[in-house]
């Protein structure tokens, strides 16, 4: 998955056009730019590939989230439905935006499910944060069918799924706001930095605003725009927007490594009886970043995850056990502990984090792990996988 390992010249040459002739502002300062302006021009090019109409840049994936929730219009005291299985941003942001996080149950694509969004609505809930774990997507007419039905704000976290689609359509902007990520692990990365993906024109005015101290961005003079909203600062800047500029003109070449490698490594494990794989609803749009396995039992996933590490096959996850990607594991999120008091402490009927139970979740997760699928893996590499296979796999 990560982009990194296709760092070259070009994100180099990107960069230093802006040390040289462009400013590393993202916002005005048009006499000393030269007319280089990094953070607009990967904008569009998001635009052109996931096909929406904007896509506004921020300092990471995870402000993308804050912005992407505010812009929404979710805040104190709504509700929103999230994962046990995601990154812990998910959850994080939700919470700093005085919004209530309410966990909902996964199925075999490792996303929310429709039925579990529905079993915990309540008149409360506002949005869905659907997160695209592992760069494929859930049930995503039946999640949208919920959605509408309840009228709640589909959020699609495609942070982890860049270039991922479903019937044609980019992961990302099938709901109301998306949002990517691209952080130095995801499958573009530009360092430090996230966008958000909206076909709604009142969302993205907010989003722009939002993440630039409510500026409404219209005119030449900074000091004399007027600010319509409050916002915080989660601009990002030019030298990242340009890595960004030069990964995303790969994300094809990407895509189509990813896809070759993975198909390798699936075709190989499709012959053990006892390997199942994740459902993904649609194949041809899988971004490929991961390979996921779920087992028949939590016992033969954790030796086949043992037995794995032995035959010296790195960046196998068992996300069941790890600290960033399981409800079960974070007690800080558990016990919503913060530096200081946080909104959700305001809220009396807040749901108690520590006895949460998603027992199906935690059964499909006991029994899954997940295989990166790296750009760099030469034929050897994969073999070498292959192999280790056979010895692991009944
Ligand atoms: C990486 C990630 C984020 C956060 O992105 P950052 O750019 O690291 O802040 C959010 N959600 C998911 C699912 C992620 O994988």
């Amino acid at each position: 998955m990560p982009g990194f390992e296709l760092f070259d010249e070009t994100e180099k040459q990107q960069v230093n056009e802006v040390m040289e002739k462009g400013f590393t502002f993202r916002y005005n300062f048009d006499g000393m730019r030269n007319d280089v302006w990094k953070a607009r021009e990967l904008e569009s090019m998001i635009c052109d590939t996931l096909q929406v109409n904007h896509a506004h840049l921020v300092s990471s994936g995870t402000t993308a989230l804050s912005t992407a929730l505010a812009s929404a219009g979710i805040g104190a005291g709504d509700e929103v439905i999230v994962p046990p299985f995601t990154f812990v941003a998910s959850v994080e942001a939700i919470v700093l935006a005085g919004a209530i996080p309410v966990f909902a149950e996964i199925d075999e694509t490792l996303t929310l499910s429709a039925e579990g969004i529905e079993a915990v609505i309540t008149p409360r809930t506002k949005a869905v944060n659907f997160v695209h774990m592992c760069g494929s997507m859930g049930h995503m007419d039946d999640v949208k069918a919920v959605c509408d039905k309840h009228n709640l704000v589909l959020l699609e976290d495609a942070c982890q799924a860049t270039g991922g689609t479903y019937k044609g359509k980019a992961l990302g902007t099938l709901g109301q706001v998306g949002t990517l990520s691209f952080d130095s692990v995801k499958t573009i990365s530009c360092g430090e930095g996230g966008a958000v993906l909206t076909n709604d024109e009142t969302i993205y005015n907010h989003a722009h605003q939002y993440s630039d101290h409510g500026h409404d961005h219209i005119g030449m003079d900074r000091g004399a725009e007027s600010h319509p909203i409050m916002g915080s600062n989660y601009r990002i800047s030019e030298m990242n927007a340009a890595v960004g500029v030069a990964q995303w003109k790969k994300l094809d070449r990407i895509l189509e490594i990813q896809r070759k490698n993975k198909k390798a490594l699936k075709e190989a494990l499709s012959q053990y009886e006892e390997v199942a794989f994740r459902v993904i609803p649609d194949e041809a749009g899988d971004n490929a970043g991961f390979l996921s396995v779920i087992m028949p039992t939590e016992a033969r996933a954790k030796e086949v995850v043992k037995a794995l590490a032995e035959e010296n096959i790195p960046a196998v996850f068992y996300w069941y056990a790890n600290n960033w990607h399981y409800l079960k594991n974070w007690t800080h999120i558990q016990n919503m502990k913060g530096p200081a008091k946080l909104p959700i402490e305001l809220i009396a009927d807040r749901p108690d984090y520590t006895q949460v139970k998603t027992p199906k979740s935690d059964d499909i997760m006991s029994r899954t792990f997940s295989m990166l699928i790296n750009l760099s893996w030469s034929e050897a590499d994969i073999q070498q996988r292959i192999d280790a296979f056979a010895k692991v796999f009944k």
